[in-house]
Formats: structure tokens, C-alpha cells, sequence
């Protein structure tokens, strides 16, 4: 068997008193697309923020390549070969494309390339970045200040891209061409991490999922397999749904169980399916 390129081994994660995750196990092989699901305040970004530094577990392990790497400061688990989009990006909205790229590079793993090399190799996902390389990221569009969150982050090179929330404000066209493009960096030999509230559209980009709830692992399995049993996907995702309000309504039982209910026969057709019916809400 593949050794995992992450192995989350029974985390316990708090804020102060409050518990927000509790034994949580998952592993990502090399290369794997997986999504992280959940209703809201279930711990998806907790778990982000734990592997990639930013928050460290009271009890448990979080293995890279074999390595424990919990506790450690979060510009060495980028060197590790991890990076980590943030919900809302955090660009410097001031800076222009280029120089926020650069930001980007300085965390580069070791023996990694030029920055001009880099940089043109991701720049050739996101064309658009490029003839935008001299403008303020703050003048930016949402959907491209989202590509150029993925940029930077894929300026360190990683071996694992962690992304939360990709959809956050944006048109469900435009999550779906960033989908594209996630799929292009994983095509590349990149395992991606996904937390989405769009959970249709997590589940069919990737090969598997893990679905939160109150801080534990309620279900695990292929992301295909969720996507096919709306009761049990409506169970966890009602829960958090009806406890947090209408904001979350891409997340509601009758949303989860529409997306579901169009989901095809072929995995890549599924996912160009649940894409139109998304552009259609
Ligand atoms: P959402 O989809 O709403 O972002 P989530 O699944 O990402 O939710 P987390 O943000 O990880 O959930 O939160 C998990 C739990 O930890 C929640 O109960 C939340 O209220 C709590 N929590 C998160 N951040 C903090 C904080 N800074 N201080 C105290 N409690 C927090």
C-alpha cells in the first residue's frame, strides 16, 4: 500500500476550553484529491489550520511524508511542501499580481526553482493573471483574486494544496472553472485538500471525502459513493444547515439531494453535470 502523503492520527484541537475537534484520523495518499465536508462550525477549517500549522493539536499526530509535523511554525510546513489558501484569501490587496506572487515564493522549498521559472509555470493556469500582472490584486474581480490566492500558494511548489472555501462569493461558473484549473495541479501530481460549501461540486471533484460533524469523522468513503446516498449526506450537512441560518442554503438537505438526485452514471460526466446544474442556480 501507498504510504499516506498526510496522516492525521486522532487530533484534539481546542480554542481555549472550547473542544472544536476530537480525535479526528484522516490520510491523503500522493497525489489524491480529497474534500473535507461539513455542516458550519463542524471543524473543517480547524483541521486545515492544524496541518498547516497555525493551530497545534493537544493530543494526537499529524504526519507529511512520514514526519511529524504538528507544532510546527507554519512557514516550515510550507517548506515541507504544504500550502494552505485561506478562506477569503488574505491577499495583499494593495500589492499588484506580480508582487503578490512573489510573496508567495519566499517560503519556496529547497531545491526548488528560479522564481521566473516558477512563477511562469503557474502562471500558464491562469493566463488572465498574467496580462493583470501589474494591477492592484484589490482592483482584481472575485474570481481572480480566488486564482491568485491559488497562485501564490502554488508558487511554493507544494505537495499538498490545502483550499478553503474556493467558492466563497463567487458565481458557481467561475468555482467551476477553478475546479478546472484544481484539477489541472492535481493532474500534475498535486493532492489537494478541499473544504466546500458547495458539496456537490466537492464531491464530484474528487476521489474521496471526509464529512465532519461536531469535530468528529462521521462518514468516510469514495467522494462518488457520498454523492449517491442523499440521505446520508443530508444527515450531517441538515444538521449544521438548520443551526446556522440562510447562509448556508448550498448546503440544505433539499440542495444536497437536488445536486445528488442529478448526479450521472460516469464519474466525469458527473462532475460536468453537477457543474451546469450549479450554473444554473
Ligand atoms: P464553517 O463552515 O462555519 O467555517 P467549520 O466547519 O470550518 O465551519 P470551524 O471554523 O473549524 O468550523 O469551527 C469549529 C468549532 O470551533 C466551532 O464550534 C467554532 O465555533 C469553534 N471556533 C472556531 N474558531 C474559533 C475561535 N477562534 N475561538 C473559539 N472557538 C472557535
Amino acid at each position: 500500500m501507498t504510504e499516506p502523503l498526510l496522516d492525521i492520527r486522532e487530533i484534539d484541537v481546542f480554542y481555549g476550553p472550547i473542544q472544536a475537534l476530537r480525535g479526528i484520523s484522516m490520510s491523503i495518499a500522493p497525489g489524491e484529491r480529497v474534500a473535507l465536508v461539513g455542516a458550519n462550525g463542524a471543524g473543517k477549517t480547524t483541521t486545515l489550520r492544524t496541518i498547516s500549522g497555525l493551530l497545534k493539536p493537544t493530543k494526537g499526530q499529524v504526519l507529511f511524508d512520514g514526519e511529524p509535523i504538528q507544532g510546527m511554525k507554519a512557514n516550515k510546513v510550507v517548506q515541507r511542501g504544504v500550502a494552505h489558501l485561506p478562506e477569503g484569501r488574505e491577499l495583499f490587496s494593495g500589492l499588484t499580481v506580480e508582487e503578490n506572487i512573489r510573496c508567495g515564493f519566499w517560503s519556496q522549498r529547497r531545491g526548488g526553482k528560479s522564481f521566473r521559472e516558477q512563477r511562469d509555470r503557474v502562471m500558464d493556469h491562469f493566463p488572465i493573471l498574467r496580462e493583470r500582472a501589474k494591477q492592484a490584486a484589490g482592483t482584481l474581480s472575485g474570481g481572480e483574486q480566488q486564482m491568485l490566492g491559488v497562485a501564490r500558494a502554488l508558487m511554493s511548489d507544494p505537495r499538498l494544496l490545502v483550499v478553503d472555501e474556493l467558492s466563497l462569493g463567487l458565481a458557481p461558473k467561475i468555482v467551476a472553472q477553478l475546479f478546472d484549473i484544481l484539477g489541472e495541479i492535481n493532474a500534475q501530481g498535486t493532492a489537494v485538500l478541499i473544504v466546500e460549501q458547495f458539496v456537490h461540486m466537492a464531491l464530484a471533484n474528487t476521489d474521496r471525502a471526509y464529512v465532519l460533524a461536531k469535530g468528529e469523522v462521521a462518514l468516510e468513503g469514495a467522494s462518488s459513493a457520498l454523492l449517491a446516498d442523499p440521505n446520508l449526506i443530508a444527515t450531517y450537512l441538515g444538521e449544521g444547515a438548520a443551526a446556522s441560518g440562510p447562509s448556508s442554503a448550498a448546503a440544505t438537505p433539499a440542495a444536497v439531494s437536488r445536486s445528488v438526485r442529478s448526479r450521472p452514471a460516469s464519474s466525469s460526466n458527473g462532475a460536468k453535470r453537477a457543474k451546469a446544474a450549479a450554473r444554473k442556480r
